[in-house]
């Protein structure tokens, strides 16, 4: 497996190749990847579903590029792809407008106002440099409106590097910036407790992945790490010469780790680093802090950002709806979502419970709070919420001064 396959989904850079019916956009790709990921054919409309191809693209590091369906289309079917393309964009970290010969045409313009709107970054791409060149309106549509454009031609690989360049040039400063989640918490030889309970919810024969990227950051800053399971902690801590430098838990059994860890050792939780590294742990916290205020009858979103088997007592559809109900002594009404399906009426909601969203960039997430903040929902995540109604939040926030 090469390396840009491997990066995590979160840690990558997502790239809509976006424009209208045979703009060239697949050929770009190919161009782009130098290989025939997506299918090429001068009928219009090739390109249905969105074609993803990991990438590495230095220096920033590891992409996903999209291939998606015209943003023209027609009839039924059409609308629906276009629909498709359109959610896409909502997890785009930028967008290549591809354009044809004939110059920008009223959906591109539109899909150029979409973008802005959006505020996701984005280049125009004019293809077919090869036959011709791009026409003085378009020119100066594009210094109007400060957007930064090339011109390329995917058939003859004409001015792809220099496209490549661009990408990197506008691609947001979070993936230029390395990203920490605990990093900047731990001192080389300091010792870091990881509480990691193994349950019916826990993967067969593997850690999950926010356990991973924090092991992994322990070890960065040369330090230590303890792994272990709840039922370990209290003799594990007795025996250490010196105390460790921070725990970090599962939120699943914060309450349990915050009776057996002293006050004057620094503890947190696995998901409330991931909130603070997804963008927002402050408005989050606020979130947390408005369960106090809910009455009987307030609707509550649970949201996961990816699918995955539902066991038994699991945590966003069982666990936290009863833990939620217990704290507040309240008829709550709880709606579920999962995988890319954000759904648009928020206003509807009291209050947004997020996962911990492993599976998304901060970018991604950052959206989905920003449009929660937007519409004056109070957005919270898994591991801030549990702590909440566990009574522990204001010990697990305490590292960030929150
Ligand atoms: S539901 Fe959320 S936290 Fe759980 S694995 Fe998916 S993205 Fe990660």
């Amino acid at each position: 497996m090469n390396q840009a396959s491997s990066t995590p989904r979160a840690l990558r850079c997502n790239i809509a190749i976006i424009g209208c019916r045979n703009a060239g956009k697949s050929s770009l790709l190919n161009a782009i990847v130098k290989e025939n990921t997506a299918i090429v054919s001068d009928t219009a409309g090739t390109t249905t579903d969105a074609v993803s191809k990991p990438y590495e693209l230095l220096p920033l590091g590891a992409v996903t590029f999209y291939d998606t369906a015209g943003l023209d289309d027609e009839g039924q079917i059409g609308k629906l792809r276009v629909n498709a393309t359109k959610k896409i964009l909502l997890r785009a970290d930028l967008a290549v407008l591809v354009c044809q010969t004939k110059g920008l045409n009223s959906t591109d313009k539109e899909t150029v106002a979409l973008l802005q709107s959006l505020q996701i970054p984005f280049i125009i791409a004019f293809n077919q440099a090869d036959v011709c060149t791009p026409k003085e309106d378009d020119l100066a549509f594009c210094a109007q409106n400060n957007i930064k454009f090339v011109s390329v031609s995917a058939l003859k690989n004409d001015n792809i590097e220099d496209l490549k360049q661009l990408i990197v040039e506008i691609a947001p400063q979070e993936f230029k910036d390395e990203q920490k989640l605990a990093g900047d918490l731990i001192n080389p030889k300091d010792t870091v407790v990881m509480v990691t309970p193994i349950d019916l919810s826990a993967p067969k024969g593997r850690l999950i992945l926010p356990q991973v990227q924090i092991l992994r950051e322990i070890l960065d800053s040369n330090a230590a790490a303890i792994a272990l399971k709840e039922s370990e902690l209290q003799q594990v801590l007795s025996n250490q010469k010196e105390k460790p430098a921070l725990v970090i838990t599962d939120s699943q059994v914060v309450k349990k780790v915050a009776a057996i860890v002293p006050p004057e050792i620094p503890l947190t939780a696995f998901s409330i680093l991931f909130a603070r590294a997804k963008g927002d742990l402050k408005t989050m916290v606020e979130g947390a802090r408005k369960i106090d205020n809910l009455k009987d009858g307030a609707k509550i979103l649970i949201a996961e950002a990816c699918s995955h088997h539902v066991a038994g007592d699991d945590i966003g559809k069982v666990k936290i709806p009863q833990w939620l109900q217990k704290y507040c002594g309240k008829n709550l009404v709880f709606s579920f979502c999962q995988g890319n399906d954000f759904p648009d009426n928020l206003e509807e909601y009291d209050l947004v419970i997020h996962c911990g969203a492993c599976m998304l960039n901060r970018i991604e997430m950052k959206r989905r709070i920003n449009e929660c903040v937007r519409r004056r929902v109070a957005i919270t995540n898994y591991g801030v919420a549990i702590a909440k109604t566990q009574g522990v939040l204001e010990r697990v926030v305490k590292p960030f001064n929150l």
